[in-house]
């Protein structure tokens, strides 16, 4: 072998455990060393700009410029401190990523002096060069500058030798071009929808948080085998590759013990992000070989998703240390389990109760079903647009894919919780007698267990499930910024208790209901009418496809399908309605996914096209003339009997031959739909074109090429092959 795989096989069989020297039992002193958080400010903040910072952060008070500038200068100092020269803003464009612009503390003052510089101005606002960021067209339309402004709410950070302040990313008009502006918008929707219902039950609640308890599943394999794989290096997955002999099927790898090289990174991993405050708590081994799940504890919804992005960040960083890439994508090995992101999502008052954890009283539980219903509401309403904010071209590879949520959405609550609902149904409608009011509270509210006894044994097929204080949204894809599905899932939850306080007030005002009467009534009606959204069944079976169907639930199981709701009329007002997105901004965020797609698509197909082309069919030719030269070998010495000697030498010749064609004819049609595909000018037909033109050809290459790799020498294959890329530990 002289290939690049044989090279990279040869670089894995000398790799060990990077043993770093940290203190790793010590964690708890190392907690946010590298944060400028609460404690930080206090101690390097006079106590007028401490209280005006903690104003801004928890009331989103304007921070006026004599505070920014000591702001700055207190960062600065600390920064210094911590060792950083540079500092810069960090922020989520639309590419999927995060983006920083490095810049220099340091200053040239004249007479040969220089000094470390940062004030108020360069805190607040800066102008990226920010051209290159995709705008969906809102920056040619309008201004050509966007900037960058500084989120207080999120602290900032010291990585390596660089101060890190999270940012929001905006046009010069306003509009937005990053995800966290969306979903500081959606948060400041929920909240004040969420108080004012919170409100019904306790007249102390002032705010009202959402929280967010992420889990990032990923892939860890060797750097120098994924860098022989152009497929991988250029598209995040395997586009080729015959399923090892081993693969997942013994089952030994969930909870298993962790390698002893993973082991190291993971301890590393988690020692930078403790220095972050990135809580991290749990790891383990998940269900395919090599595959990883990191978790922190539940933050602020905001904070979390920050923390979710500089968690991908930094996982990429300290993994070249270990000479291993990390695997983001939803669905890089065939035939093995892809990985996901749940969400874990609640609502937190300022009191400290949590809107969806069942209570110890009565009283409690009527807020806990209130919320809980209007969730399971909300989820009724706007499913397809909770499917539209999951859509990416990788994540079309897990979700239907038998063993990933499905592609329709529906909400799992257990028995319990059905039980409850069940009864609640039944209550007469209008006013309640006080019999019926009391055996309400006794026995269907009071019932409902602290503790959730069904939610140990929750249903895993469910794409949006109740787990027990908190609903879990499992189909966000594993490459997701949280952010995107965090917002919808905001808006459409603020939406609908707007819509519930205004019919539950408008029942007290005009049928002179009690409060809890009416909130009854509307719960009850709720209940009925969002009833085709629950699911307890398997939801990975075709029964539940044909089911689905019945009840008249949406099943998009391609981005293109799922995205184009994005842009209907009502869903367009909705984002209006809340002040989430604009009409220029929903479509321009249309726009920009539509075109990610069709880019990584059009990669995918330019990259399986090079493969078969320059890697698959020489090496498979290769082969065949070794089979050829052995035929002719065999002539020579068995003369006209020979074919009795070489029969199976034909025959392979042959199928090789067949392979090599099929191969080639796939590629030239692949080819060809690309070429129609991209003189498209609609973006929508150019996406549904890639998606159902030329994406079918990828699986029709791969067949074949993966059908060769069976039969060539293991000594000529180029690629390494998918035991070596999973079982290399
Ligand atoms: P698992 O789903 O693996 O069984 P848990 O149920 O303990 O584990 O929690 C999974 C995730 O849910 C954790 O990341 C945790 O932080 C998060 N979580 C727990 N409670 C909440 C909550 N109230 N709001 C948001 N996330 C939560
Ligand atoms: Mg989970």
């Amino acid at each position: 072998m002289s290939n690049l795989r044989s090279f990279a096989l040869k670089e894995t069989l000398n790799r060990k455990p990077r043993l770093t020297e940290e203190a790793h039992n010590r964690r708890s002193e190392l907690y946010a060393a590298n944060v400028f958080n609460k404690e930080t400010q206090r101690h390097y903040l006079d106590s007028a700009a401490f209280t005006a910072l903690q104003e801004a952060i928890v009331h989103g008070k304007r921070i006026d410029r004599s505070i920014a500038d000591q702001c700055a200068s207190a960062m600065k100092a600390w920064a210094l401190n911590r060792g950083a020269t540079h500092y810069t803003h960090w922020f989520q464009p639309l590419t999927g990523t995060t983006a920083e612009k490095h810049d220099a503390f340091f200053e040239p003052i004249g007479d040969g002096k220089a000094m470390e510089k940062f004030g108020g101005s360069q805190l607040v606002q800066q102008e990226p060069d920010a051209s290159s960021f995709p705008n969906g067209g809102i920056r040619n339309t309008f201004e050509a500058r966007g900037y960058t402004a500084w989120d207080p709410s999120s602290p900032a950070f010291v990585m390596g030798s660089t101060l890190c302040i999270p940012t929001i990313f905006v046009s010069y008009t306003g509009e937005a071009l990053d995800n966290k502006t969306p979903l500081l918008r959606a948060l400041q929707a929920v909240d004040n929808a969420a108080t004012d219902v919170a409100k019904y039950f306790d007249k102390n609640v002032k705010k009202v948080i959402v929280t967010l308890g992420w889990e990032q599943e990923f892939f860890l394999i060797d750097d120098a085998l994924a860098k022989a794989r152009p497929d991988i290096m250029m598209s995040g997955r395997t586009l080729l590759g015959h399923s090892s002999a081993k693969g997942q099927q013994l089952d030994d790898h969930y909870f298993g013990s962790i390698p002893s090289r993973a082991l190291a990174y993971l301890r590393e991993l988690e020692f930078e992000c403790v220095s972050l405050a990135i809580p991290v708590k749990t790891r383990h081994n998940e269900v395919a070989p090599n595959q990883f799940e990191i978790a922190p504890l539940f933050e602020e919804a905001n904070l979390a998703v920050d923390h979710n992005s500089l968690l991908m960040d930094v996982m990429t960083k300290v993994a070249e240390r270990h000479h291993f890439k990390v695997l983001f994508h939803e669905k890089p090995f065939a035939g093995i389990n892809g990985s996901g992101k749940h969400n874990n999502w609640s609502l937190a008052t300022d009191t400290g109760v949590n809107l969806l954890a069942p209570g110890k009283t009565p009283m409690s539980n009527l807020q806990f079903l209130t919320f809980f219903v209007n969730t399971i509401m909300a989820v009724h309403n706007h499913a397809d647009l909770l499917r539209a904010s999951i859509a990416s071209a990788s994540n079309d590879h897990r979700l239907g894919a038998n063993e990933a949520p499905p592609a329709i959405i529906s909400v799992f609550i257990g028995e319990q919780l059905t039980k409850v609902l069940d009864n609640l149904e039944k209550v007469s409608s209008g006013k309640l007698s006080p019999e019926e009011k009391t055996e309400l509270k006794l026995n269907v509210v009071g019932k409902i267990p602290y503790v959730l006894l069904d939610n140990t044994d929750r249903n895993r097929t469910s794409p949006f499930a109740f787990t027990g204080q908190k609903f879990e949204f499992r189909a966000v894809g594993s490459t997701a910024n949280c952010a995107v599905p965090m917002t919808v899932l905001n808006t459409i939850m603020a939406d609908q208790l707007i819509l519930f306080k205004a019919k539950v007030d408008s029942l007290i005002e005009k049928k002179k209901m009690k409060k809890d009467d009416a909130i009854f009534n509307v719960l009850r009606d709720y209940i009925k009418k969002s009833k085709s959204i629950r699911f307890e069944g398997d939801g990975y079976g075709d029964a539940w496809v044909k089911e689905a169907k019945k009840r008249g639930l949406s099943n998009n199981k391609n981005t293109p399908d799922a995205l184009a709701v994005k842009i209907n009329k009502e869903n367009i007002k909705l984002f209006e309605k809340h002040n989430i997105l604009s009409h220029v901004e929903s479509e321009a965020r249309y726009e920009i996914e539509l075109e990610d797609y069709v880019m990584r698509v059009q990669i995918e197909g330019r990259v399986i096209g090079d493969l078969a082309n320059s890697y698959i069919i020489p090496t498979a030719i290769e082969y065949q003339n070794m089979l050829l030269k052995n035929v002719r070998g065999l002539k020579e010495i068995f003369g006209a009997s020979y074919k009795k000697h070489a029969g199976d030498q034909l025959e392979m010749i042959q199928t090789i031959s067949k392979h090599i064609a099929g191969v080639r004819k796939n590629v030239y049609e692949m080819v060809e739909e690309r070429k129609k595909a991209n003189k498209m000018t609609d973006g929508a037909k150019k996406a549904k074109a890639y998606c159902n033109k030329v994406k079918p050809y990828f699986e029709k290459i791969r067949v074949h090429c993966d059908q060769l790799e069976l039969m060539v020498s293991d000594e000529l294959w180029p690629l390494p092959k998918y035991r070596e890329l999973l079982l290399t530990k």
